[in-house]
């Protein structure tokens, strides 16, 4: 009887799986390289700019072009990208399409950032996504960004990131002097936005004591000589401050990989792995790579633009079916999509706003969210049960260990992803991500084996037929 009994459990409860305990000598193998591969890429592309020329050079690297025939890819601004793979079915039969985002939360620089006291200049800032502010005082940061002169000429900068750069920081206030100015506010308001100033130099040009910013001076002259950069010239720049660093292994074991921006640049780069060694696959697959989903998914590059539709009607005209409404709303209605982003793995020592029945753990694959949203499902995309169903159905073919959760207690809070503007135009579409630590924060936390899952999921998703 009890042995029936334990089968019987077996067969019945529903229990997710560790992924280390059913990984094969090879297996480990494959996610070692992805993990390395994944670090580099981390390190590496810190701002969308940047994410999208990392992924544009190893797509060019795998034989995809701009005006490829099979491998093709369609970049918007320098920061949205559309990588495709041309399926066996013409691209009216409906894509299989995921999409991720590249932008991630971070300090913006103001229009006129550049400010001297006391001898000391600051870089003014106006920070971007979801941070809490207290994370971005008394770190090292780096400079990454763009300045778009008068002339036109665009001067790229990178500063902080190789051993030999300075970095930068934003100075914290002594305990000494805190306890009221600090410690008796709320921990959300303790450091306000407008204090997020970046101590940018302290040496003072010429040897005239009565003159003012010699300070501000000194560094724009050391602009100048090294990028040719005025202060006006900072009116059409895109500068962003981020964590200084490469990402890193955490973990005696190396279980865990350490990270900024891995919100959402994991997606990005497990639906890039997925589609870079994709070959003839049944539908059209399309890897998307968006920007400002972090503040709302709105601007031209944003999931909320036309660059979706224009991506439908260019791959009809390429293949000479007429691009015309119907055929782009056909086509629409008969994708099936993929929201690639991250969700929040239960955080052991803060079970309270978790539940540990309906959240997702850290080394359980990767989490199919079916639906986000807030408040009794406010704003979310629910996606159907016979979607899910489908997803199961291939995952559990191909061997990819996932998980099922949402996000957090009920009204505790939540969030919305790119899955909702997608799903408005008629596409199926589900959120499918690793669970992260310590998201939106300067170093955020991933499990090795959920990346993995990630990766090998996204795969299967492309190579899936009906
Ligand atoms: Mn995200
Ligand atoms: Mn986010």
């Amino acid at each position: 009887m009890a042995e029936e009994l334990k089968e019987l459990r077996k067969k019945l409860f529903y229990r997710s799986n560790h992924v280390w305990d059913h990984l094969q000598a090879d297996e480990k193998e494959a996610l070692e390289t992805i993990s390395k591969d994944y670090r580099n890429f981390l390190s590496k592309a810190k701002t969308e700019r940047e994410c999208i020329e990392t992924i544009t050079s190893l797509l060019e690297k795998r034989g995809f072009k701009p005006e490829g025939q099979t491998r093709l890819y369609q970049s918007l601004h320098g920061k949205s990208l559309a990588a495709i793979v041309a399926g066996r079915k013409p691209p009216y039969y409906g894509l299989r399409l995921i999409a991720t985002h590249i932008d991630s939360p971070r300090l913006d620089l103001k229009l006129h950032p550049l400010v001297e006291e006391f001898e000391m200049a600051f870089l003014k800032t106006h920070y971007y996504g979801g941070i809490k502010k207290y994370h971005w005082v008394a770190i090292p940061l780096a400079l990454h960004g763009v300045v778009v002169k008068s002339d036109g000429r665009t001067v790229k900068m990178v500063i902080g990131e190789d051993p030999n750069d300075p970095v930068f920081t934003i100075c914290d206030l002594l305990p000494h002097l805190a306890r009221r100015v600090q410690g008796d506010k709320k921990l959300f308001e303790a450091i306000p936005g407008e204090k997020l100033n970046v101590l940018f130099g302290g040496l003072p040009l010429g040897d005239d004591p009565e003159e003012k910013n010699r300070v501000k001076l000194g560094v724009l002259k050391l602009l100048y000589d090294r990028y040719g950069i005025r202060e006006e010239d900072f009116i059409s720049a895109e500068i962003e401050i981020v964590p200084a660093g490469a990402a890193r292994e955490v973990g005696l074991d190396r279980a865990f990989i350490g990270g900024y921006g891995q919100d959402d640049r994991i997606c990005a780069f497990a639906a890039l792995a997925a589609i870079l060694n994709l070959e003839a696959p049944e539908y059209t697959c399309v890897a998307l790579f968006l920007d400002k989903e972090e503040i709302g998914s709105d601007g031209n590059t944003g999931a909320k633009s036309r660059f979706l539709e224009k991506l439908y009607y260019d791959l009809l005209k390429r293949c000479g079916i007429s691009a015309s409404a119907d055929n782009v709303l056909e086509m629409f209605f008969r994708t099936k999509a993929i929201s690639g982003d991250v969700t929040a793995g239960i955080d052991p020592f803060y079970v309270e706003v978790h539940e540990t029945q309906n959240d997702a753990r850290l080394g359980h694959g990767v989490v199919i969210t079916k639906y986000t949203g807030h408040r009794g499902k406010y704003e979310a995309n629910d996606a159907h049960a016979e979607y899910v169903g489908w997803i199961r159905k291939i995952f559990d073919q191909a061997g990819v260990i996932w998980q099922a959760a949402s996000c957090g207690k009920v009204d505790e809070g939540g969030g919305g992803t790119v899955a909702k503007y997608l799903a408005f135009r008629g596409l199926d579409i589900i959120d499918l991500g690793p669970p992260l630590l310590g998201m939106h924060s300067p170093f955020e936390i991933c499990h090795k084996t959920d990346l993995y899952m990630t990766y090998r999921g996204y795969k299967c998703f492309f190579e899936a037929g009906e």
